[in-house]
């Protein structure tokens, strides 16, 4: 591992940042304070939401939706494409934000976070246009037809690992269909939603898009149990998406829920080591390890498995960590001193029932003036039997076990046994094997001899502990409306029933 020095060009913000409820900001009470986890320091002030705010929220995005519901779909579609249009026209200046609010590496936000937000929006820029209802035949006595109907206020709660995008992802398809927005950032990365939505939010009428900022069991809560929320659209962790349906029950909300993952990559032994390792790197360490779709488990046959644990240890020992600002840095610190500690108790947790530290392990020597960071090492484990926490539980960091299979219906059922259920991936040069041994696992995404590819229009989203329904594709605008039917008789003859 190599390290990197403090950036001088740090973001502090001179405002407080605010709530944005129908179109206004709103005064700015108590405050809460965003960390820079490069250094542990203060960076920004952020308004403190209470269950209030949420409310107004609410009130105000109910107003917007009695028009905005009937805008025409060429509207719609304008408008959101013009959002993405001012995110790429501000594309140089959303990194240094990303990175200052998260720890993602700035050559990451700059290269992934701004464009796939911008496309998320061109994409349902282009289909809005076809959100269209069906005729039904039923005979010449009826004319039958469906439509479908925006359901009202969109309650958007986002996690901090990928705010941008996380948030292009609910709030594009719920305008497109004629929704108004209710969107609650994670507190550990408030700023960047907040300057999003001011960025755009003039474009709307006033209360199409709200944003209220504040803790989860606060704010988050008010709003999901807000009776005049019409659905909650929920990406975060699966023990708060359990609480959230908890919630949701008693106004019998729905609710799309984007949980937690634990990846497993299974690698054959005809794989192509060369690009496997590549995507082992890309699967466990972009984005520092925090994204619910990481590769953090290998499963490797055992004829490839000590070529392969060996290749990826020698390379993670090699990846630059620092501060999240430079742009030599490849791996950034991660969210918060809290969940690096957890990351850290672990792979202690993991150790000691087993599993070996074959790269990294723990926090890296730095420079003093990044000693307030949060940082972790590139960390691989080696669970051979794959019996530990470490090959069923989520870390959300930058650690990786890997594990030794010989069977395929052995390695089918060993990734199969955890709870969740997001993203799998197969690597095997006979593409048969590939998709038979993809036709097996249990995840909503499968990838053969690829990793973290999703264009727009591929679904993504969960089973099991990793939740449901579907985000990118077209089938995510039936999330956000209902279909009604209309049924009109052309015909006054009637069965001989009362006769
Ligand atoms: P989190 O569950 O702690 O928080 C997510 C959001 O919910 C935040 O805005 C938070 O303020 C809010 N919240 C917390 N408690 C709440 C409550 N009781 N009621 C209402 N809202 C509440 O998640 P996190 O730590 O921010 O993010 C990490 C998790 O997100 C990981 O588990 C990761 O796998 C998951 N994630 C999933 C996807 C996906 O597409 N499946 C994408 C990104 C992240």
């Amino acid at each position: 591992m190599t390290g990197t020095t403090l950036q001088p060009d740090r973001l502090t913000l001179s405002y407080a940042v605010p709530q944005l409820v129908g179109g206004e900001e709103l005064p700015v009470g108590p405050t809460f304070t965003a960390v820079d986890p490069s250094t542990g320091r203060g960076w920004a002030e952020v308004a403190a939401g209470t269950a209030a705010d949420a409310d107004l929220a609410v009130d105000a995005a109910a107003r917007a939706f009695a028009s905005w519901r009937h805008t025409s779909l060429d509207t719609r579609q304008a408008l959101l494409w013009e959002v993405a249009e001012r995110l790429s026209a501000s594309a140089e200046w959303w990194p240094r934000l990303l990175a200052t609010e998260n720890g993602r590496a700035i050559r990451e936000a700059g290269l992934i976070d701004v464009p796939t937000a911008a496309e998320i929006f061109r994409y349902f820029s282009g289909i809005v246009r076809d959100l269209h209802g069906r005729t039904l035949p039923c005979g010449p006595g009826a004319h039958v037809a469906t439509s479908p109907r925006p359901l009202g206020v969109v309650a958007a709660l986002v996690p901090w690992n990928s705010p941008l995008i996380s948030v292009a992802h609910k709030l594009a398809p719920a305008l497109a269909a004629g929704n108004t927005v209710v969107v609650k950032p994670s507190e550990l990365a408030s700023v960047a939603t907040v300057e999003f939505v001011r960025l755009v939010q003039d474009l709307f009428p006033p209360g199409v898009v709200n944003v209220v900022t504040g803790l989860g069991p606060e704010v988050g809560r008010a709003l999901v149990s807000n009776p005049r929320v019409a659905k909650i659209s929920f990406t975060g962790g699966t023990r708060t998406g359990r609480s959230i349906l908890g919630d949701a029950a008693a106004g019998l909300t729905p609710a799309l829920m984007e949980l937690g993952g634990k990846g497993s990559m299974v690698v054959c032994a005809d794989a192509d080591l060369d690009t496997v390792t590549e995507d082992v790197l890309t699967g466990i360490f972009a984005a520092n390890g925090e994204v619910c779709f990481a590769a953090s488990r290998v499963l490797a046959h055992r004829e490839i498995h000590d070529a392969l644990l060996d290749r990826v240890c020698e390379r993670a020992e090699r990846i630059v960590v620092g501060d999240a600002l430079d742009p030599a840095t490849q791996l950034g610190p991660l969210v918060s001193r809290t969940h690096r500690d957890q990351v850290a108790h672990r792979v202690a947790a993991a150790v000691g029932e087993g599993a070996e530290v074959r790269a990294g392990g723990g926090v890296p020597e730095l420079p003093a003036e990044l000693a307030g960071g949060s940082y972790f090492r590139p960390t691989v484990l080696s669970s051979a039997d794959g019996a530990t926490s470490a090959s069923a539980e989520e870390f959300f960091g930058p650690v990786l076990t890997v594990e030794v299979w010989d069977g395929e219906d052995e390695v089918v059922e060993r990734v199969n046994r955890v709870d969740y259920g997001l993203a799998n991936g197969v690597w095997s040069s006979e593409l048969g094997q590939g998709l038979r041994i993809a036709d097996r696992l249990d995840s909503g995404m499968v990838w053969v001899n690829t990793w973290f590819a999703t264009p727009l229009g591929q679904p993504q989203g969960g089973v099991k502990a990793s939740g449901f329904g579907r985000e990118g594709a077209a089938e995510t605008l039936l999330e956000y409306t209902s279909t009604k039917v209309v049924h009109a008789s052309l015909d006054r003859a009637r069965p001989p029933m009362w006769v």
